[in-house]
């Protein structure tokens, strides 16, 4: 029975790698999503009845789901270098000329493109992922593994004839869309927004939660092979070896140059048509072709002397400043535009650049009608860098921040530690006022499919709705007036409405639009407070009790329920049926074996993630709490348990189990 089932769980996972290697490096699927995502369930739930099949590897780990508290800082067994930067042809030209001294043979080039990302050095180990570690300082850096392991480009596996252990290093990348994508959802949730995709690509790599890593929608491509021995004597011939095994390589878009012109053409096609891209780079890397030459060369004492990075000139222009005018965000944040004359700029015509706060309105020492350049970096919406003071009269005024609310007129508070403006009349500045109500509405929260941003903002305008719990008393005669509504739509609307009835208390809680309450945070309250009462009169410690919620989500939730306004939507929105109690625990029980028993999980698991150990303690009817108390009836540590730990046996009432144990308590 059971060697079936280790042999139905790999051979899905077999196939599903498979499915995973056509998809992202052939870009040539052969199943549907809906039929990948039913074997991964299928997988999934054979892997939580038997956690004693675990693999590191597993498809399913891609999901996330491993929190890691802290990264381990790990040497790098061969050192990652930086690259040598050279900024126009002639610096290339006195490149190749220091090469030719060394080499008295032709030397051939390989053209890539220069992903502006962050480096990673990934280790396989008889075919398969076994560690992911970060740039750092170039001798060390941090073990991200259970996060890169998230990233559906980079192969868990590998197929072919690969070596047996070698490192391969790479570029972990957000693309212009994704990035958009996280940020408008940043904007909905009342977020600060990522400032450009390298940053947030960096920093999504660093999350505790892997599963939010998956989430970021990460991309890779592999640029470098590290061993002692090579498979081959060229670098081109090594790249092409590496896709075979599955991975997505830097030769897609790059090429086996012969001469040093040929590169000049490379370089020149990519300075323009790199906006095309559906990601940033921000030069062109340029390798020797042959290993033997390469390590004729060497290397300074900081770069390879056979490599050599192309950076692209930020573009940049010059124009008007023709007026400053000030966005109110949705969440009360003010966002200062310069209206410039339209001007062309790397590839698009530029109206509009973003000043981001007084701070920098100040240290530009902005005047009306200046004349200012205009540079696209790595950032999407361009920034004004400089002012072209020559052009500048006597007669000019600098620029004065506003002291108002353009929309409602309060007066600005000003966070200190962000250098932003924010308007603090949430509950009546209208952009605040139908932000609320769409965030209400989006798909994460109620998801109310047919009512959309211009529909609120029309019903707004009518006074027909002022918060969420508005809906619910609309009528069909108050729709049907308005703008391109037919009777379909308005129908559409209202039954809409009817079914977020049914919407879970965790997303209604999310939906509300507590400030810094996310998706994320509203589902671990919902595991600690049942009702919206209990969470209404929680102290501050009882919140900061609760995993991940520290003195700023606590004051925000406890100052969001001070307010009288919000305390009688939630009446309203419970007297119309709308779920703010957590609703019976729909999940299949396997047994009542651990009815009442409470279980926390401690250290570096290895046997099952965090995830699926908390699942398997709800499936046996027990439950999970979050901090070691009295309350606490098992205490179940993995690898090098902390704090935790010591606390618990402090209290010495409580059961501490490994992980071994804890499957016993259940199987
Ligand atoms: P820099 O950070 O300016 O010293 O440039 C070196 C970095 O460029 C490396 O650490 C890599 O992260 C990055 N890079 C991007 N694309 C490539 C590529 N095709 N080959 C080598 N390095 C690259
Ligand atoms: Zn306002």
């Amino acid at each position: 029975m059971s060697e079936n089932i280790q042999q139905k769980i790999e051979s899905l996972r077999e196939e599903l790698h498979q499915h995973n290697y056509n998809y992202y490096v052939l870009d040539n699927n052969t199943i549907s999503d809906f039929e990948f995502d039913e074997k991964l369930k299928e997988l999934q739930e054979l892997e939580t009845a038997h956690p004693e099949f675990f693999d590191a590897n597993s498809p399913t780990l891609r999901v996330g789901g491993g929190i890691t508290k802290n990264f381990p800082t790990v040497r790098h067994q061969y050192r990652m270098y930086s690259l040598d930067n050279s900024y126009d042809f002639d610096d290339l030209e006195d490149w190749e000329k220091r090469i030719i001294k060394t080499i008295d043979e032709p030397v051939e080039f390989v053209a890539e493109l220069k992903y502006d990302g962050a480096s990673i050095s990934i280790l396989y180990e008889n075919g398969k992922l076994s560690q992911a570690v970060t740039r750092g300082d170039g001798f060390q850096g941090d073990e991200i593994t259970n996060n890169v392991r998230t990233i559906s480009d980079i192969p868990l596996t590998l197929k072919g004839d690969f070596p047996d252990r070698f490192f391969i290093r790479g570029e972990i990348y957000l693309t212009r869309k994704n990035f958009d994508k996280i940020n408008k959802i940043r904007e909905e949730e009342g977020l600060d927004l990522f400032m450009n995709p390298r940053n947030t690509a960096s920093g999504s790599l660093k999350m505790q939660d892997s599963g939010e890593v998956r989430k970021r929608g990460l991309s890779a491509v592999l640029y470098q092979y590290i061993s002692d021995e090579f498979p081959g004597d060229t670098h081109w011939e090594i790249l092409a070896k590496a896709k075979n095994w599955g991975f997505r390589v830097s030769e897609d878009q790059a090429k086996l140059c012969k001469t040093l012109d040929e590169v000049k053409e490379f370089i020149t096609f990519w300075d323009t048509e790199r906006h095309k891209l559906p990601f940033e780079i921000d030069g062109i890397v340029l390798k020797v072709n042959s290993l033997k030459q390469q390590r004729q060369l060497g290397y300074t004492a900081k770069s390879p002397r056979w490599a050599m990075a192309y950076k692209f000139k930020a573009e940049k222009v010059e124009t008007e400043l023709q007026s400053v005018s000030y966005q109110v965000g949705r969440t009360g944040a003010i966002t200062p535009v310069a209206n410039l004359k339209p001007v062309l700029l790397a590839g698009t015509t530029v109206k509009r650049a973003s000043l981001h706060n007084e701070d920098i309105i100040k240290k530009l020492d902005l005047h009306e009608h200046d004349f200012v350049y205009v540079e696209k970096g790595g950032e999407i919406i361009p920034k004004i860098v400089g002012v072209n003071v020559d052009k500048r009269t006597h007669l000019q005024t600098p620029i004065e921040y506003i002291k108002n609310c353009p929309e409602c007129g309060t007066e600005l508070v000003k966070i200190e530690d962000q250098a932003i403006h924010f308007c603090p009349n949430e509950l009546h500045c209208p952009p605040q006022v139908v932000g609320r109500m769409i965030h209400y509405v989006s798909r994460k929260a109620l998801n109310i499919e047919n009512l959309g941003g211009e529909t609120i903002e029309q019903l707004y305008r009518e006074k027909l709705v002022e918060n969420p719990a508005d809906f619910y008393t609309l009528t069909k005669e108050q729709l049907l007036p308005l703008e391109r509504m037919a009777e379909k739509s308005a129908q559409n609307i209202l039954d809409g409405i009817e079914k977020s009835k049914e919407v879970p208390f965790e997303k209604v809680l999310f939906g509300i639009g507590i400030k810094h309450v996310g998706e994320t945070v509203a589902k671990k309250l919902v595991k600690n407070f049942s009702t919206i009462d209990e969470l209404k009169n929680a102290t501050l410690e009882e919140l900061c009790q609760v995993e991940d919620i520290g003195m700023k989500i606590a004051v925000s939730i406890t100052d969001f329920f001070q307010n009288s306004e919000n305390i009688l939507m939630i009446e309203r929105l419970k007297s119309y049926g709308v779920q703010l109690e957590k609703g019976e625990n729909t999940n299949e029980v396997l047994s009542h074996v651990l009815e009442g028993k409470t279980f926390l999980f401690t250290g570096k698991l290895s046997l099952f993630t965090r995830e699926q150990a908390e699942e398997m303690v709800e499936k046996h009817n027990g439950k999970n709490i979050s901090a070691v108390s009295k309350n606490l009836n098992y205490l179940v540590v993995g690898e090098k348990a902390g704090s935790k730990l010591k606390k618990a046996q402090d209290i010495g009432t409580i059961t501490i189990l490994d992980e071994k144990q804890f499957l016993d308590l259940i199987g």
